[in-house]
């Protein structure tokens, strides 16, 4: 069957869920047994998310491939349960790049290079060329952004264009504001959202409006007036516990039996199994449980949750396995520095300190450790998790009073942590640092990495430019810290663990590989270990 196209557009706002409803659509999709896989466009001039602050654009994710792209293919993975590629992420940085590259190879000989045609045809070929390499039934398109926004103007009229020769059906997920003081829900916004789309000659199949609480009955019923649109057709998207409770929330609703009947497929039958599965899953992490953990995640940019989406998931993947009840106690690290640490940490049942970058709030996550080894408090770290996990042993265990990594002092005398040697020669900042998956061997079967993981090669995904310094391996380990993993060639250390209690910390960051259907196994051996403690 030729490959069909869903393109998921973003009205009013943006913040509305667009991944989730994408990702839902896929995972519904993939239970009538269809091959399907995401692309996303974003308008951004940045090549990749690489080198953007989290504060402002949430987590950067990291695929195998080494590709660092927005955090909406984390939501798509782990719906999903599969790696996926760069290949899926176009970007304004990356199309502008080629198009002026083979303008100057002068592949446009005697033309004037434009956005239509050039731009459009360059984005329609990316999306043709990935559905047929990959053998696809069905490519989900999310496209960044909302509707009416300059930069990604040239993303929706390039689709425009591909539905004009190929099986596309479009997909508007908007919003229906409640008004507090009149208690009612307006259409409004989305009439005008659905007039500037009909402008740009596009016609949404369906939207799919976010409110609070189900649309009252009139509600949709005007939606479906002044769209022309099957009242079926406008479907809810209320606020939910746990957003992988969406794909259900569309079959009930019947979305899936009108998407295929929208591309004229003959009826089809779910795989039952693959329902119930997920729907397990999802129960299992909705469920109240009467065991109630607290994990502090102590990192600097904690005020803005989506910087700490994975860390968040993967907690509540194995939660959900667990059956306890979690509860995260997001400590800002830089409080840790001027406050006292037992005040803001006494009473937690394990503690997390995640990626991270730059010198701020480095002293409280150190203090966090410190008295997650002296209060025998389960501790997990996660790539400067594991730095720091490091600095604090040597510092306060092996009496090497100052010790630190080179990226927060660099005349520091002991260097625990240093620059990686690959990347001494590295001037670029983009795409340059030891990116995506790695292996690594755990040495010895008696660890907590062995424990979780029970085997001895793991592939992980990474993202630093600073390791642990070989030089001081006999010294910690004189002094009983013990190294668990590393590299194969054994020149960088990937997982080091505390003699006794539970701690352990790994330079990579194995939240990105968590998913509901696979948490990932340090997440639950610390959840364990967190859940005995409480
Ligand atoms: N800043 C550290 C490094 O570059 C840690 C990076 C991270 O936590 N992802 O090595």
């Amino acid at each position: 069957m030729p490959t069909k196209f869903i393109v998921v557009l973003g009205s009013i706002m943006s913040g509305l869920g667009k991944g989730v409803v994408s990702s839902s659509i896929m995972k519904i999709l993939d239970m009538y047994d269809f091959k399907v896989l995401p692309i996303k466009f974003d308008g951004y001039l940045n090549y990749d998310c690489g080198t953007m602050n989290p504060y402002r654009h949430g987590e950067v994710f990291v695929l195998d491939d080494k590709g660092e792209v927005d955090m909406d293919f984390g939501t798509y993975e782990r719906f999903l349960n599969r790696s996926l590629t760069s290949s899926s992420s176009i970007t304004g940085g990356k199309l502008f790049g080629e198009i002026i590259e083979k303008e100057r190879k002068g592949e446009y000989l005697g033309e004037d290079v434009q956005v239509i045609p050039h731009l459009t045809n360059e984005i329609q070929e990316k999306v043709k060329d990935f559905a047929v390499k990959s053998n696809l039934d069905f490519v989900v398109i999310e496209v960044g952004g909302t509707v009416g926004d300059i930069e990604n103007g040239y993303f929706i009229e390039a689709m425009r264009q591909l539905s004009l020769k190929e099986q596309v059906v479009f997909v508007d997920v908007t919003y229906v504001p409640r008004l507090k003081t009149v208690g009612e829900q307006k259409t409004k916004p989305t009439q005008s959202a659905f007039r500037t789309l009909m402008g740009m000659g596009i016609i949404p199949q369906f939207l799919i409006c976010r409110t609070d609480g189900e649309m009252a009955d009139g509600v949709k019923k005007k939606l479906a007036m002044f769209t022309s649109l099957d009242e079926s057709r406008v479907i809810n998207d209320p606020d939910m516990t746990s957003p992988y409770q969406l794909p259900q929330y569309l079959i009930d609703q019947n979305f899936d039996k009108l998407l295929l009947q929208a591309f004229n497929l003959p009826k089809k039958k779910i795989n039952v199994e693959k329902v119930e599965k997920w729907r397990n899953n999802v129960d299992k992490i909705i469920n109240k449980y009467e065991k109630i953990v607290t994990v502090a995640v102590v990192g600097k940019y904690v005020e803005l949750k989506d910087s700490y989406v994975s860390v968040r998931e993967a907690l509540m993947h194995a939660a959900g396995k667990l059956s306890v009840n979690l509860n995260i106690k997001w400590v800002e690290s830089e409080l840790l520095e001027k406050s006292d640490t037992e005040s803001m940490l006494k009473g937690v049942d394990g503690i997390i300190v995640p990626g991270g970058f730059g010198n701020r709030g480095i002293e409280g996550m150190i203090n966090a450790i410190k008295y997650a080894r002296e209060n025998d408090i389960p501790y997990l770290g996660l790539c400067l998790g594991m730095q720091l996990m490091a600095v604090e042993f040597a510092r306060d265990v092996c009496n090497l009073k100052g010790a630190n990594s080179t990226e927060f002092n660099p005349n520091t005398k002991y260097n625990i942590i240093d620059i990686l040697p690959s990347q001494l020669s590295v001037k670029q900042k983009g795409g340059t640092m030891r990116l995506g998956a790695w292996s690594m061997v755990i040495k010895g079967k008696d660890s907590i990495a062995f424990s979780s993981y029970h085997k001895k090669v793991v592939s992980e995904r990474h993202r630093h430019r600073y390791e642990f310094n070989n030089k001081f391996r006999k010294v910690l380990q004189k002094n009983g810290l013990k190294i668990t993993a590393t590299t194969k060639d054994n020149k960088l250390v990937e997982i080091i663990e505390w003699q006794s209690g539970f701690g352990i910390a790994t330079q990579a960051h194995p939240e990105l590989k968590s998913r509901i259907e696979a948490p990932s196994p340090l997440f639950l051996s610390f959840l364990n270990a967190a859940k005995n403690k409480s």
